[in-house]
C-alpha cells in the first residue's frame, strides 16, 4: 500500500508572496514583531542566507540584513489551510494532517504508477485552487514518503519505487531518520557513522551496543522499512464491528452472514452519528493471528447497510481466502462526510471493479 506525503513549499511565506506579489524574489521571512520573535516561515531566497524556522529573528536581519519582514496572518493561513485539505480529501483517500500544511494520503490499493498519478493529480488541484506549490512523495513507507518530498522541494514530486527504498535512503545523512536527533547524530558522526548507508550496514551486534532495544527498528528504518499506517484525523476515525468465533470459521456462506449483521450494526451506527462513510474495510484475522485487511474507497460516501454489504463483499472476495479458516472477522466504516447521502452510490470506476451482484 503506497502513501504519499505532501507540504506546501514556504507555506506562510508563499501565501505572503501570493497575496502581494511585490515581495516576488525578495528574501522574505514571516515573523512577529516581539524582540524574541523567531523566523516561522523563510521564503527560498532567504535560505542561502542561512534564514529558516525558528531562527531567532535578530539573528536573521543580521545575517541577511535586505530581509523582508511581515508579519503572520494566521487566520488566511487556516483558510487557505482548509481549502488544500480539502483537495487532499476530495478523492476519498484517508488524510492523516500532520500540521496546516502538511499531510499524509494513503492511497489505498493504488498501484505504484496509480499513487504517482495521485500525487501529481493533487499537486495540480492545490496549485490550481491557490496557487501554492506543494511537494510530494510517494513510496510505501511513511518516512520514506515524507523524506522523498523533502528531497524534492520546491515544487517536486520524488516516487520511490519499491525496492528502492534503501538505495534512495543510503547517501543521505543519518539525521534524516526518524527518531535521530541531533544528539544521537553526534553520537554517530563520533563512531564514524555519517549516512543512512552507513547505519544500513552494520552489524546487529553494533546496531546493538548503539541503540540498545531500538536497535531492531533503527535497521528497518534505515533500510526503509516502515510499517505504520497513515492516521486519519481524529475527526474522521472509523467505526467497525468485530467478532471472534468460538472455532475457526472455513465456510464462505457463514462469514458473508457474519459481515450482512455487521454491515446493519454499521448503517445504524452512521445514522445514529448523522455520517455517511466513503471507505469500508475488512479486517480478517487467519487462525495464524496473522491478521489480512483489505478495504475499498468509494466514489461516493454511503451509510445504507445493503451498500456497505456490497462493498464489504467485494473486499471479502479480494481477500482470496479459498477456504482457509479465520479467527475473526471485522468490518468497519471510515472517510466520514457529515449527513445523508445523494443516492446513486457507484463504485469509482479508477478504484475499484463494481462488485459482483448479491447472490
Ligand atoms: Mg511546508
Amino acid at each position: 500500500m503506497f502513501v504519499a506525503h505532501f507540504d506546501v513549499d514556504a507555506f506562510y511565506a508563499s501565501v505572503e508572496i501570493r497575496d502581494n506579489p511585490a515581495l516576488r524574489g525578495k528574501p522574505l521571512a514571516v515573523a512577529g514583531a516581539s524582540r524574541r520573535a523567531v523566523v516561522l516561515t523563510a521564503s527560498y531566497e532567504a535560505r542561502p542566507f542561512g534564514v529558516r524556522s525558528a531562527l531567532p529573528l535578530y539573528r536573521a536581519l543580521e545575517q541577511c540584513p535586505q530581509l523582508v519582514v511581515v508579519p503572520p496572518r494566521m487566520a488566511v493561513y487556516k483558510e487557505v489551510s482548509r481549502d488544500i485539505f480539502a483537495i487532499f480529501a476530495a478523492r476519498g483517500h484517508p488524510v492523516e494532517g500532520l500540521s496546516l500544511d502538511e499531510a499524509f494520503v494513503a492511497c489505498g490499493d493504488a498501484t505504484f504508477d496509480e499513487a504517482c498519478e495521485l500525487a501529481r493529480a493533487i499537486r495540480a488541484d492545490v496549485l490550481a485552487a491557490t496557487q501554492l506549490t506543494v511537494s510530494a512523495g510517494v513510496a510505501n513507507a511513511k518516512m520514506v514518503a515524507k523524506i522523498a518530498s523533502d528531497s524534492c522541494k520546491p515544487d517536486g514530486l520524488l516516487c520511490i519505487a519499491p525496492g528502492d527504498e534503501a538505495a534512495f535512503l543510503a547517501p543521505l545523512s543519518a539525521g534524516r531518520l526518524w527518531g535521530i536527533g541531533p544528539k544521537t547524530q553526534a553520537r554517530l558522526e563520533a563512531a564514524g557513522i555519517a549516512t543512512i548507508g552507513d547505519l544500513a550496514s552494520l552489524d546487529d551486534g553494533s546496531l546493538r551496543e548503539l541503540f540498545g532495544s531500538w536497535s531492531a527498528h533503527v535497521k528497518a528504518l534505515a533500510r526503509g522499512i516502515d510499517m505504520r499506517a497513515v492516521e486519519p484525523d481524529r475527526e474522521t476515525k472509523s467505526i467497525s464491528s468485530e467478532e471472534t468465533f468460538e472455532y475457526d470459521v472455513r465456510d464462505e456462506g457463514r462469514l458473508v452472514a457474519v459481515l450482512r449483521e455487521q454491515a446493519r450494526d454499521l448503517a445504524r451506527a452512521l445514522a445514529r452519528e448523522d455520517l455517511s462513510a466513503q471507505t469500508v474495510g475488512v479486517k480478517i484475522k487467519r487462525a495464524d493471528f496473522t491478521i489480512l485487511g483489505r478495504q475499498t474507497h468509494l466514489a461516493e460516501p454511503i451509510r445504507d447497510a445493503r451498500r456497505i454489504f456490497r462493498a464489504a463483499l467485494h473486499c471479502l472476495r479480494r481477500a482470496g481466502l479459498r477456504g482457509e479458516p479465520v479467527r475473526l472477522l471485522g468490518l468497519r466504516v471510515a472517510s466520514f462526510v457529515p449527513g445523508e447521502p445523494k443516492q446513486s452510490g457507484l463504485f469509482d470506476p479508477q478504484q475499484d471493479a463494481p462488485p459482483a451482484p448479491l447472490s
